[in-house]
């Protein structure tokens, strides 16, 4: 099987794929979009020069991607296996299954992609033969996913380890970037991110189901797993089918959809939170992540998108809350700052009366 690779990096448009067809898609990356790093907030988007509104900004291929649906055996959204396909909305009749009868959420679009995914898939088919009806019964649909996608990371690396079927983003140019691997570990969140009692119940999920063995032989350390899981909880996307971040927020907006999977990306992942986003994301068929440039945007300022549905959650209140729960942060975006927290309210209120008579 052949892959087409794009070179296509110079031009002001993402490269356009063909349908169907097994295919390595490199990330591509905007050459106003830099990389920087704050003292507070660690590493961040920024542009160099003015961007306009509705350009995108970046593609980004996930590291790793999970299906995230209720029932499988119907569900006609699953996303094809194969990294360099991962397509969405495999009908019924078309699908493929693995032959080994791992879990039906693992489907492929197309024989060729099943046969093109074959070593990648054999990584984490017998970690799923094994645990997963016991993880999905004993701890639910949540972890569940969360411990498969730290598999299918794990199972990435392998193939880069063993320099298969990758298209070293390195020879496309994107020197600037650090990708693959190296990308991920890079990426944000320790367990001084989290609390301890998270932190704990994430290392008995490490200890239980992630520990090197022969059915899951990654070489890592328990306390890189449980490094890799902070990270994953803090990076992790959930994609749906329509754009998360579009703010003002449009009168009779459907809203983003509802959740299809979930995914892990090493450049998209440096985007900060704002409540009031500048960039609008939403993937693609493919399961890339697409930035794209919610108003004008100025030399130097940074790129940021938002962590969650902006419809979901419209006072303050209920953003912060939500943002430290999910993420472990307070934000102190613009927006945030701009409206007055209740506290700030209550201070407000206990100052004496004026007479102005
Ligand atoms: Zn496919
Ligand atoms: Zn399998
Ligand atoms: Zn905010």
């Amino acid at each position: 099987m052949s892959q087409v690779v794009f070179l296509t990096l110079d031009s002001p448009e993402p490269p356009v794929r063909v349908d169907r067809v097994p295919q390595t898609h490199p990330a591509w990356i905007h050459p106003h979009l830099i990389e920087s790093t704050d003292p507070v907030k660690g590493r961040q988007l920024r542009v160099s020069s003015l961007v306009p509104k509705g350009t995108c900004l970046l593609t980004d291929r996930p590291y790793a991607v999970i299906p995230v649906v209720d029932d499988p055996t119907i569900n006609e959204n699953l996303i094809c296996s194969n990294p360099a396909c991962n397509i969405r909305g495999i009908g019924l009749a078309e699908r493929c299954q693995c032959p080994n009868g791992c879990i039906p959420d693992v489907v492929w679009c197309s024989r060729a992609c099943k046969d093109v995914d074959s070593i990648r898939h054999e990584f984490e088919c017998s970690w799923l033969k094994r645990y997963s009806k016991s993880i999905r019964t004993k701890r639910g649909e949540y972890e569940f996913g969360m411990l498969w996608v730290i598999v299918r990371l794990l199972a990435t690396r392998q193939c880069e380890l063993n320099d298969m079927a990758f298209t070293k983003e390195s020879q496309l140019g994107l020197h600037r970037w650090k990708t693959g691997w190296e990308g991920i570990s890079l990426l944000c969140g320790s367990p001084d991110t989290w609390s301890h009692e998270r932190v704990r119940a994430w290392s008995n999920l490490v200890k239980k189901y992630l520990q090197n063995s022969p059915i899951l032989p990654h070489g890592l350390s328990t306390e890189s797993l449980l490094h890799l899981i902070c990270q994953e909880e803090a990076n992790s996307f959930g994609l749906y089918p329509r754009e998360t971040g579009i703010f003002p927020i449009p009168e009779s907006w459907p809203g983003r959809g509802e959740q299809f999977a979930a995914a892990v990306y090493p450049t998209a992942a440096m985007a900060n939170h704002s409540c009031s986003p500048n960039i609008i994301h939403k993937p693609d068929d493919r399961g890339c992540m697409v930035f794209t440039a919610a108003r004008d945007i100025q030399p130097g300022e940074e790129c940021c998108i938002a962590y969650f549905d902006l419809t979901q959650h419209n006072n303050i209140t209920s953003r912060r809350q939500h943002l430290q729960n999910s993420f472990g942060f307070i934000c102190r975006c613009e927006r945030c700052v701009s409206e007055k927290a209740p506290e700030q309210n209550s201070e407000w209120n206990l100052l004496p009366m004026m007479d102005i008579e």
